[in-house]
């Protein structure tokens, strides 16, 4: 676990969690590289913000792009390891769930159906009325629909996009570290290695209100 000085405390006040879909509930699958090569954008530049300026015809083929690598990323689609207990231990705490994701409602929905019967209180993908992440108007929507402070919600991502985007809305950010965003981890209000270690922090405390001393690797 790496946190900024992160006071674990203000975790108790949390009564939903937002999370990121690819990378964080699925297993990273994704190589945007190849995205990328096939729409001819490059590193640096935010696709789907791109695509946008392109006339409809360009537009559309795109999109048809995009639909078909998410769709090959579904097919090899892994839940993240810890998922299940985590959706357990929510829905003992009465923690609201929500997916804020770039990715298609329809892909957010087939994963949702594979971690029944969990249910998630609100989802929020591509669309073209609300602009995509690291831009907060999504989870403006499911704070607002929820009907939740931005600051009683939990945002998990494995991107600097998550991260970005928890901060502009006001939430706690959380990065899952994996292989490639370890360089991301001090930007986050605090990180972890695996659901199973944020399980324990909120078991500790956001139930228990436990605030005896935990073994932080603090950085600044
Ligand atoms: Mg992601």
């Amino acid at each position: 676990m790496i946190s900024n000085q992160f006071q674990f405390q203000n975790l108790k006040r949390i009564k939903g969690i937002i999370f990121d879909l690819d990378g964080t509930l699925t297993v990273p699958c994704m190589n945007f590289q190849i995205l990328r090569e096939r729409l001819g954008i490059s590193q640096g530049i935010d696709v789907l913000r791109e695509i946008k300026k392109w006339d409809t015809v360009e537009n559309k083929r795109a999109h048809k792009i995009i639909y078909e690598f998410e769709l090959e990323a579904r097919n090899i689609m892994q839940i993240q390891s810890g998922t299940i207990n985590l959706l357990e231990f929510m829905e003992q705490n009465k923690l609201l769930k929500a997916i804020h994701s770039r990715n298609s409602l329809e892909n957010i929905k087939y994963f949702v159906d594979h971690v029944k019967p969990y249910k998630f209180d609100h989802l929020v993908g591509r669309d073209e009325s609300v602009e995509p992440k690291p831009h907060p108007s999504g989870s403006h929507e499911i704070s607002k629909n929820l009907n939740l402070q931005p600051d009683q919600f939990l945002f998990v991502g494995d991107s600097i996009d998550d991260v970005t985007t928890s901060k502009s809305f006001g939430s706690i950010s959380c990065l899952l570290l994996n292989e490639t965003n370890r360089k991301h981890a001090t930007s986050a209000d605090f990180s972890v290695e695996s659901f199973t270690e944020l399980q324990n922090l909120l078991r500790e405390h956001l139930v228990c209100n436990n605030t005896s001393s935990i073994n932080v690797n603090s950085k600044q």
